[in-house]
């Protein structure tokens, strides 16, 4: 299967691309599900689906049983009910009120933060004539979206008063749950609880809960509730370097290309734009047609390696827009055509996207999050074909 960026022929796109295998997030897949065992999955998909390309993976996680799939932005839902997407889908941003009978026509689920929107959200729901599914947001430490726990009660209360409003879920965000201090998760995880207990305390049916990122699925099991919110575990990554890593998952991305030019390179003949970077022997440099104009990043210059013939090989000079040069030594051979590969493995070695975070001092969210459309997905595994 190929979808298409740039160009809809694969003949016509240069040899780079992210490979996304699919029987790997099938089996991180069962491994967080069973890891929860009882609570229900709800895959976080946003930008992009974590750069591993929105719809297939919505339809991939469809198919393995999700209860259903969050995302953060009107757009990227209705993206999916475009694509045939039929589960519940949560949105799990701030709304904007004018957008609220796109959300209903589309039959997303509504993130209310405030008894506002919940109203804003009833009304539209009453003018449409339909029930709008939503839940309700608590802020109970993340300081993002959400009502202080204070003032909860009143946003359930004006939950249970609105006609056209079915109030579906209560859900919360952890801000520390990968970290290895438990006491700010343990915390919040409390002030959930409590808040919560209005509906048992009014003996009313209480909606679904959760609260469970990936940190809070490795490390809190007292927080899985009736759903949980995993992203980057199931694409195969952890967190943080300091999560303790509780369940085994692989990576689901390799980014590859493939070398372009090869050249005897002259000690002291620099490379690349400022000219900063010369070989202090002759030595042997080839060009990968990838750069920060794909979201690879500038920082890499003079930082970061490929694999080629198996080697981690250095950058060296900027990464171009469109391309960047990798030193193989004096002995390195390389041809046109041969693999490069920039996340993911080639023989015994490997480059995770946390390498590549560590490198360029970010976080492996924002690398994978970063390759953008001009880098075209293919997909392998099974339910894949060609
Ligand atoms: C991004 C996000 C998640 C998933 O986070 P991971 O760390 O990738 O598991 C869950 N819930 C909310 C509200 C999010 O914004």
């Amino acid at each position: 299967m190929f979808e298409p960026t740039v160009v809809d022929d694969p003949s016509l796109s240069r040899p780079t691309y992210a490979e996304i295998d699919l029987g790997i997030l099938t089996a991180n897949y069962r491994a967080v599900e069973q890891a929860v065992g009882k609570a229900r999955m709800l895959p976080v998909l946003k930008a992009n689906a974590y750069g591993h390309g929105l719809v297939h993976v919505a339809r991939h996680l469809e198919t393995l049983g999700a209860a259903g799939l969050a995302v953060a932005f009107l757009e990227e839902g209705a993206l999916l009910r475009r694509a045939g997407i039929r589960c519940p889908i949560l949105v799990m941003g701030g709304i904007d009120g004018s957008q609220i009978p796109q959300f209903l026509r589309y039959d997303l689920t509504i993130t209310a933060s405030s008894v506002h929107k919940l109203r804003e959200v009833n009304q539209a729901a009453e003018a449409l004539g339909v029930v709008a599914r939503v839940h309700l947001k608590v802020d109970t430490g993340m300081g993002r979206i959400g009502m202080r726990p204070e003032t909860a009660p009143a946003m359930f209360e004006a939950g249970l008063q609105a006609k056209h409003v079915e109030v579906d879920g209560v859900y919360s965000h952890f801000a520390t749950a990968d970290r290895k201090d438990p006491e700010q998760t343990r915390l919040q995880l409390d002030v959930f609880r409590s808040c919560v207990s209005f509906y048992r305390s009014r003996g009313i049916p209480t909606p679904k809960l959760h609260i469970a990122n990936s940190g809070a699925i490795l490390q809190h099991s007292d927080s899985y509730l009736d759903l949980v919110r995993p992203g980057l575990l199931l694409f195969g990554l952890y967190p943080s370097e300091e999560v303790r890593r509780t369940i085994d998952v692989m990576p689901v991305l390799s980014w590859k290309s493939r070398v372009v030019f090869f050249k005897v390179q002259p000690a002291g003949y620099p490379v690349g734009y400022g000219a900063a970077w010369a070989p202090h022997e002759d030595t042997r440099i080839v060009t990968v047609p990838a750069g920060y104009g794909d979201g690879y990043f500038h920082s890499l210059s003079d930082r970061g390696a490929v694999l080629i013939g198996g080697r981690r090989r250095p950058i060296v000079g900027g990464v171009c827009m469109d391309q960047f040069m990798v030193d193989i030594g004096p002995g390195g051979e390389a041809y046109n055509g041969d693999e490069v590969v920039l996340i993911g493995s080639q023989g015994d070695a490997s480059i995770s996207a946390a390498d590549v975070a560590r490198w360029a001092s970010t976080i492996p969210y924002e690398v994978l999050t970063n390759i953008n459309t001009r880098v075209a997905r293919r997909y392998v595994g099974p339910g894949t074909t060609s």
